[in-house]
Parts: structure tokens; C-alpha cells; sequence
């Protein structure tokens, strides 16, 4: 059976969170991290919560966003596990097209990721198309592959529960504890987490 890999973006492969990133470069730190805080806890409704943090950067030029994203550090032991499965791994994330597709391109996961989907005229966004709901990526992947998801957040919940196999990672940041209620493995290390996906790849070839 195929093992296809799906990984959260914010805090699992990167090293922070990048909408709290952009908005302390203009000055809207503490309003990002209240709004920011109370979703990952799981206290404020995503996609409400979603729209009100792309409210507070939606002045700035996309493509100055686009390349602060870019440069966001990441954790390098996780790229390279994405990097030596690409065709089974892809980034699961609500972020937006327009803010994250420089950061695919540098880490080496363009078109291997679903993403949520913005409206821009003239270099600023003016809406938001669709905010994707993490748990529908496993409804579009084929039935015989068994999941692996891979997330730290309260909106990475749905996508664990329906997975095969769920891991919470806590390298970056506390994991919310719902997530922790539910998953096979939790791991607070990157190298850790790459020898556990490592394996549990591993596993599956020697099955076949
Ligand atoms: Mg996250």
C-alpha cells in the first residue's frame, strides 16, 4: 500500500509561525498574537480567526509578504524527509497561494502542496477565494493510501483524527492539547520526528 505523508506548514516545518513573522515586521505584533494564540488553543473559530489575521496584513504588498515568507527559517531535518519522499509528501496548510508559493519553491515543494486561496488586484489581497479545510486533502487523495499526518495545531485536528497514522510535533511550539489527546506519536524533536517517518516509510517497503 502507497503511504502518502501530509504535513502542517506553520510550526511543524517551519520554525515559526509566519503570520505572527509578517506582522511584526509592520508594527501588529501583540494584535496577531492574541488572535494567534487563542486559535492554536483552540479558543476562537479557525476560519473566523483566519480572516481577521489577513485583515491585519492585507495592506501590505503581496509580494513583500511573499518575500518575507520566503526567508522564514524551516526545520532542516523535516525538508530533507520531504525532500527524499516527493512523491508522497505534500504541505497541508491554510496559509494563502499568494503569501507561501516562494517558501514551496525554496524548500523544493512546488505543486506539492494544498493551500488556501486569495483574491489580489494590484499587489494586495482584496478577498479571500476559499480557506481549505485541511481534512479534505485526504478525501481527494486516493482510498488505497495509507495517511501520515504530520501537524502541532488545534486546526490541524480534523486532518490527524482521519489519518492512518497521527503525529503531533512539539519541536517548535507547545502542542495543542487536543491534538495531543489523539495522536499515535507525539515528538518534540525534528531529528526524532525524521527517524520515526523514516521508519514508518521503511516499514511499509519491506511489506511490499
Ligand atoms: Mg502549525
Amino acid at each position: 500500500m502507497n503511504t502518502v505523508f501530509l504535513f502542517d506548514l506553520d510550526s511543524t516545518v517551519t520554525k515559526q509561525e509566519i503570520l505572527p513573522t509578517i506582522a511584526e515586521e509592520i508594527g501588529k505584533k501583540d494584535e496577531m498574537r492574541e488572535l494567534t494564540e487563542k486559535t492554536m488553543m483552540g479558543d476562537l473559530p479557525f476560519q473566523e480567526s483566519f480572516r481577521s489575521r489577513v485583515e491585519l496584513l492585507n495592506q501590505i504588498p503581496v509580494a513583500k509578504v511573499a518575500e518575507l515568507v520566503s526567508e522564514i527559517s524551516v526545520n532542516d531535518a523535516i525538508v530533507k524527509f520531504l525532500n527524499e519522499n516527493k512523491e508522497n509528501s505534500f504541505i497541508v496548510t491554510s496559509n494563502l497561494d499568494v503569501w507561501i508559493e516562494k517558501l514551496m519553491n525554496r524548500i523544493g515543494m512546488k505543486g506539492r502542496y494544498y493551500c488556501s486561496h486569495a483574491k489580489v488586484v494590484d499587489d494586495k489581497i482584496v478577498g479571500i477565494k476559499e480557506i481549505l479545510a485541511k481534512d479534505s486533502v485526504q478525501d481527494m487523495l486516493t482510498s488505497k493510501a495509507k495517511i501520515v499526518a504530520i501537524g502541532d495545531g488545534s486546526n490541524d485536528y480534523d486532518m490527524l483524527r482521519k489519518a492512518d497514522v497521527s503525529v503531533s510535533f512539539g519541536g517548535v511550539r507547545e502542542i495543542a492539547p487536543a491534538l495531543l489527546d489523539i495522536s499515535d506519536y507525539s515528538v518534540y524533536d525534528e531529528n526524532k520526528l525524521y527517524e520515526l517517518l523514516t521508519a514508518i516509510r521503511n516499514e511499509e517497503d519491506a511489506d511490499e
